[in-house]
């Protein structure tokens, strides 16, 4: 196990079902298969909530982002060595940590994939995906992993806690990135805003990295349903930011095609 004591910062060992560190901090094992190593459990709820991670579920296990998943999952398997450590910062339920955990055994023979996600219900349903996966409930911010001990972090579409990421990487080791592109679900927007405007992509320069690769993956999808459409929307930012009219008329639509934009980094760390 990969993960560490978010109280101490020592090594976890597994004994009797329960992770234990050398100061005898210990972390019941949940019953879907991973550790709770939040602090603070004050303030209510964190991360997506159940309604939202089940829309993302659905709409994922549909398959409209299957290319990305096996892209991300194929540059994973290129750039760590075989049995080498991989992170999913900020796994969501799992979808593409299950992709990346597959992969290496197909490839490689050998997977050493942990996972960990803020929110409580997205980690229950990446354990019910796939039980090799290390889990833990637990913030980008404070990864619960020792410095310089994972070959490959992977980020998709999650918030990017770059001084952690680089912290627990090993040097020479990579972090591959999935963010959404210009165009990405632009017949979405079109579909909710008068003017739709196009994504911003950040700066891809990262401090403490050198970018060595960075792909964009571009094609389109067609939802036939309003659950579908509706699944889509859920995954989105605009799911807050829209208002009660527009939101309307969104899930009043049969069908919807729309743009996916990917880009897809890989960085080393130097
Ligand atoms: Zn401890």
């Amino acid at each position: 196990m990969k993960f560490i004591c978010p109280k101490c910062e020592e090594k976890l060992n597994i004994e009797e079902g329960r992770a234990i560190c050398k100061n005898g901090h210990s972390y019941d094992r949940a019953r879907g298969g991973y550790y709770n190593l939040l602090l603070s459990q004050k303030g209510g709820t964190h991360g997506d909530n159940k309604e939202m991670v089940l829309a993302r579920r659905a709409f994922l296990d549909a398959g409209y982002y299957a290319p990305l998943a096996r892209y991300v999952a194929a540059q994973v398997a290129e750039y760590t060595p075989a049995g080498g450590a991989v992170l999913d910062a900020g796994a969501g339920e799992g979808y593409y940590t299950d992709f990346i955990e597959c992969t290496l055994r197909e490839l490689h023979g050998v997977a050493d994939v942990s996972a960990f996600d803020i929110s409580k219900d997205a980690v229950r349903e990446i354990g019910k995906k796939n039980s090799r996966i290390s889990l833990a409930v637990a913030g980008s911010y404070h990864m619960p992993v020792a410095d310089g001990t994972i070959d490959t972090v992977v980020n998709t579409f999650s918030p990017l806690a770059l001084d952690e990421t680089r912290r627990v990487l090993k040097s020479g080791g990579h972090f591959i990135m999935a963010i959404p592109g210009e165009m990405h679900l632009f017949g979405l927007k079109s579909a909710i805003y008068e003017t739709p405007y196009k994504n911003v992509v950040a700066d891809t320069e990262l401090s403490g990295f050198e970018l060595i690769e960075d792909e964009p993956l571009t094609y389109k999808i067609g939802l036939d349903s309003p659950a579908a459409i509706k699944n889509l929307f859920m995954m989105t930012p605009y799911a807050y930011r829209t208002r009660p009219a527009d939101r309307e008329k969104i899930l009043a639509l049969e069908s919807l095609e729309t743009e996916v934009d990917f880009r897809v980094f890989v960085y080393r760390k130097v």
